[in-house]
């Protein structure tokens, strides 16, 4: 599903050029729960957002479903996009829209008639339990409520990949916890591919099959999550 091979980045700054991905190889299986952990400033951020080129990388492939995303011109890139949801830290919700509005925002940039948009919202709200909440705004709910509309925006295109920035980190344990059940849900029902990053090892190790250890810019260890933690 997902093919990382070589990445290499570097950001130039006044100081000169800093490395911060290097050689970064990673294969992830469609249907996977895959989770990247490491330290801050390890390269995480970086590397999820080279995955849909927020970041350009400097050398190196990305292939994601069918799709070599490092081949792909401005256009392409864009519709590219629509197949990968993205959920954040800070859920970066839309303030001055509903609920509604915010999960029916993609489906408008991706052009979908308005009939097919009402049904398609409200079905993903139902998905995320927030049915009773399509026109309330994003202020009047909880943190853990807020991550839920995060979410149905992520998947309201029906992506091929879901990819979340430490998607929980803002939010207390019992609500990480919930938000990490749904995840699970989620992946089972739709076999939807998720790509985390997280320097939390308890999310790693309730959510994800698979991993990799990021260090310094490198990947130092990769593999199944039940076989790693039972490593003496
Ligand atoms: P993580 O997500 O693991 O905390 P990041 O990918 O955010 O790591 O950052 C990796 C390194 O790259 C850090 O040393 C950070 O300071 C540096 N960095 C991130 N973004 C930029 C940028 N736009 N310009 C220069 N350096 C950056
Ligand atoms: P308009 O032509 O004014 O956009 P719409 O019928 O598309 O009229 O809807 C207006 C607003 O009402 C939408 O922006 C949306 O926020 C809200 N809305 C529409 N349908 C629903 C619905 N099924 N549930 C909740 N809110 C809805």
């Amino acid at each position: 599903m997902v093919t990382i091979h070589n990445l290499c980045k570097t950001y130039k700054t006044a100081k000169g050029a800093v490395p911060v991905l290097q050689n970064i190889d990673l294969h992830i299986e469609k249907g996977d729960i895959f989770g990247i952990i490491g330290f801050s400033g390890a390269g995480k951020s970086t590397l999820i957002r080279c995955l849909n080129r927020l970041e350009e990388p400097d050398t190196g492939s990305i292939v994601i479903g069918d799709k070599v995303m490092t081949g792909l011109n401005e256009r392409e890139l864009r519709i590219a996009r629509q197949k990968i949801g993205m959920i954040f830290q800070q859920f970066n919700l839309f303030d001055a829209k509903t609920v509604f509005q915010n999960v029916a925002f993609p489906l408008e940039v991706a052009g979908h008639p308005k009939t097919y948009i009402h049904q398609r919202v409200r079905e993903i709200l139902d998905l995320v339990q927030l049915g009773d909440k399509a026109n309330v705004y994003p202020f009047q709910l909880s943190g853990g409520q807020k991550q839920r509309v995060g979410i149905a925006r992520a998947l309201v295109n029906e992506p091929d990949l879901l990819l979340s920035d430490e998607a929980t980190s803002a939010l207390d344990p019992q609500t990480t916890y919930s938000i990490l059940e749904l995840l699970k849900e989620i992946n089972r029902q739709l076999n939807l591919t998720i790509l985390l990053i997280t320097h939390e090892l308890d999310v790693l190790q309730h959510l994800c099959r698979n991993m990799a250890v990021l260090e310094g810019g490198r990947i130092v260890e990769t593999g199944n999550v039940e076989q790693f933690f039972l490593q003496p």
